[in-house]
This record gives C-alpha cells, structure tokens and sequence, in this order.
C-alpha cells in the first residue's frame, strides 16, 4: 500500500502536466505524441525523486525557451513570388548551444518542430556532448526545385535565422530536405551577412568549409553500431541477417552501407514515390550516385539491377518484406501497428530507429509485447548530432581530425550511450525496455542540470 504512493502520485504529476501541455499546445498531436512517450516512461524516476515535481521540472521541460516563426519569401526561376513558413524552436539550453537540424519539407508545422526539438533535448543529453537542443525548418518542398530557386530560399530563410544563432548560442545543422548543399549555401550567406567567417554557426558543412570527415556517415552508422551493441549484448549479431531499410536519404544510405559492411544483406529501401525489393543485397554503390548525386527517383535502380522488384506508391508495404532486422530511417509515424504486425507475423527479431519517431506508439507495444528488441531513435539516431559536436570541437580549435579519428569517437559515444541507456532500464524499467532506459537517461542528465541552474 505505502509503497506504491508515490508512484501513484507520480503517475499523477505527470498525467496532469502532460494535460497542460495538450490544453496550451492545441491540436499540435505530434508533439503530445513526443511528450506522452517521455513522461510515461518517467514515472518511476518522479516516484523516486519527489524534488523533481517540486522544482516544476516537467513544467519547464515542455515549454520551449524560444519559439521563433518567420516569413520566409522568395522567387522562382520564373519570376514567381512564394511565401514559405520558417521556424526555430529554442527549446532547451541547461547542457549547452541550442542544437539541432534544419527541417525542409512541406509538412513542416510548429507541431513537427516541437516534437523535433523537444526529442532533440534528450537525445543531445545521451550523447554526453555540451549542447542544448533545439530544432527548426520551413514548409518549403525541396522535390522538383532548380539548384538557384534552393539558393534564393535558403537565402532568404538565412536572412532572419542569422539573427538568432551563432556558435555559442544555437548552431543548425541538416535533417530532412537540408544537406551539404542547403547548409553550404547558408553558411555562404552568413558569412555575408556577419562580415566574418564563424565556422561554427552551422554543422553537416562541406569539410572545405570546416566540416567535419565522417558527419554524412555518422547517423546511418550510428543506428547501426548501436542495434549491433543492443545485438551483442544478447548473444546476436547483424552478420548474416537480413534487414530492411525504409528511406534513401542521408540516414538510409549509410545505416545500408555499414549493416552490409558486417555481413547483413540489406534487401529492401524505399523513397516517397515506392521501394526496391533486391535479393542480392542493396547495391551501394548505385544508390549512392542515384540519390546523393542525380537525385533520381529510386525506380532508376531497375535499370542497373534488372533482377530486382520495385513496388510503386504502396511504400509502407515494404515492412511486409520479410526480415531479421527493420531500420525505419524516414520520417515520423511512417510505421504503424499493422506494419508492426506482419514484421512479428514474419520473424523480425529487432528495430532500430533510424529516423526521429518512426513507430507509433502501437507499433511499439507491439514490437515489445513479441519480445522484439527495440533501438529508440532518441539513441539510436544520436550519431548525427554527436558528430556534430565533434564538428563544433574541431572548429572551435581550428583543427581536422580523420576520418578514423572521427569514426572511433562516433563508436564509443554510440557504446556508451547503449550502455546508460541500457543500464537505466535495468534500474528504473526492465531489461528490454530501452525506450525507458534512453529516456530516463537522457532526461535526469538535463533535469539535474536544470536544478543546478535555477529557476
Ligand atoms: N537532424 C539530426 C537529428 O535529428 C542532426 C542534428 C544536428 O546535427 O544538429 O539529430
């Protein structure tokens, strides 16, 4: 009886603050969904930790520092007048710089950008880098743009972000729709608009221009080294597996590259128009030079790899594809329950986040009720950003490390986070419960950081 009170009570702070959060941020149901999976996980340690109700820590968590929205106008190349949306979410800076990519896709709304930036917070905490974490991007759709029209948008977009970042205060970097170019272009504009050449405004820049060796692999890589860590540690590994890979984006690419690297045969990935089901294993090589250099659809593929099957539209179907091993590296909510239930009706022994958010919560309960190891993204698809922190470390000190100098550190902080993630589920949660784990880790290194600080 007594001993669970305060767990009830728990479960109660955090039931009603994550009330507020819905009643103060109306219809923005991604980042309820962001904020619901975080508290849940936390009623353990709120039990534990009374002081955590009393200095309002949920309170203050979920409510961004800054929430910036802007205009952001510009002309096509045929003179046309466009009017996109931009934003930057502030979100939290106990640990460091505000940090956290540039989102350009047309479902881009304050909601997505909270959610982003609210996950973004923990996910920077687990890396055990100095950064705070913040997220931002516009509605603009990329697809179909002319190399100019991206340089006139970024431009412009750039001409009100530049008021509020800098290196020491929040620094972007890329996500989905913003790579090396995007980046290279604003980096470019900044420089002229401060009359100074701040390498550390941005991360993910072309390593000409202070970037760093190994920041376009270090996401994919990172989800990969990480399902390998979570593997091992229960007498598996990814060698001889079959695995499959939704997206061909920057994520994608890499998280393939590295998995067929250590013997897994990638068999399927996907882009927004359909996906390749190829039996021989992914070729690399062509997906590389169809996407990072034509960018091409994903259809092209066939005419290399005759033997292979591309399945038009239906792009959620590619979960149907059997296999040991599921990497959804796309976008949000882009694997549901259903999804979930034919990988389990098909043998999937684990999941790995490699994009913000993927599984619904369903899918996730699913995937934990089947005893499915499940990588989540906050930890999985650190790699990206704590690399970007090496980036900052290298421009900071005017030097450049190697790639292998890059790549080892990217291995140990992956390691260790699947460690403390691992290690707070086995106190706080259960074993296989690594949702708990990350969050639980990521969130008490912010909190206690948040107390240090004051109100
Ligand atoms: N957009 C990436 C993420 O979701 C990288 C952010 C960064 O490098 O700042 O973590």
């Amino acid at each position: 009886e007594i001993a669970h009170l305060p767990s009830r009570r728990a479960l109660e702070y955090s039931d009603r603050v994550f009330q507020t959060v819905k009643s103060r941020n109306p219809n923005q149901t991604e980042f309820h969904q962001a904020v619901k999976e975080v508290f849940d996980s936390l009623v353990p340690v709120l039990a534990d930790r009374p002081d955590l109700e009393k200095q309002a820590v949920l309170e203050r968590i979920s409510e961004p520092e800054r929430l910036i929205s802007f205009r952001v106008p510009w002309v096509d190349d045929k003179g046309g007048i466009h009017i996109n949306r931009g934003f930057r979410v502030q979100f939290n800076s106990a640990l460091g710089p505000y940090k956290g990519g540039l989102r350009f896709h047309p479902s881009v709304n304050e909601s997505i950008i909270k959610f982003l930036g609210f996950e973004q917070i923990f996910k920077n905490a687990l890396t055990g880098q100095p950064i705070g974490g913040g997220k931002g991007g516009s509605d603009f759709d990329p697809k179909g743009k002319s190399d100019m029209e991206i340089m006139r948008f970024t431009q412009s977009f750039m001409t009100e972000l530049s008021r509020h970042i800098g290196a020491d205060t929040d620094i972007p970097a890329g996500d989905i729709g913003v790579g090396a170019r995007e980046i290279g272009y604003m980096f470019g504009y900044y420089k002229r608009l401060r009359g100074g050449y701040e390498s550390g405004v941005l991360t993910g820049k072309d390593v000409q221009s202070g970037g760093s060796l190994a920041r376009k692999e270090a996401t994919g890589y990172g989800t990969v080294y990480f399902v390998q860590e979570m593997l091992k540690d229960r007498g598996l590994d990814l060698s001889g597996k079959d695995v499959v890979v939704s997206g061909s984006g920057n994520v994608s690419i890499y998280a393939i590259e590295k998995a067929e690297e250590l013997g897994a045969r990638v068999v399927a990935c996907s882009d927004s128009n359909g996906y390749i089901v190829d039996e021989k294993g992914i070729n690399i090589s062509t997906l590389k030079r169809l996407k990072e250099v034509e960018r091409k659809r994903l259809e092209e593929y066939k005419e290399e790899h005759p033997h292979a099957h591309y399945v038009e539209n239906d792009i959620s179907s590619i979960w149907a594809v059997p296999c040991d091993i599921a990497l959804p590296c796309a976008t949000q909510n882009e694997l549901g329950k259903e999804d979930a239930e034919m990988l389990v009706q098909n043998g999937v022994r684990a999941v790995g986040e490699g994009a913000n958010m993927p599984c619904t919560q369903e899918a996730i309960s699913h995937f934990m009720y089947h005893g499915v190891f499940f990588a989540p993204g906050k930890a999985a698809n650190a790699g990206g950003v704590s690399v970007s922190a090496l980036e900052m470390a290298q421009n900071s000190s005017r030097l450049s490390w190697s790639f292998s100098e890059v790549d080892e550190k990217l291995q140990e902080i992956m390691k260790k986070i699947y460690h403390d993630s691992q290690e707070a589920a086995n106190q706080y949660a259960s074993r296989d419960n690594l949702i708990a784990g990350a969050n639980i880790s990521g969130f008490l290194k912010v909190a206690d950081t948040m107390i240090i600080q004051g109100v």
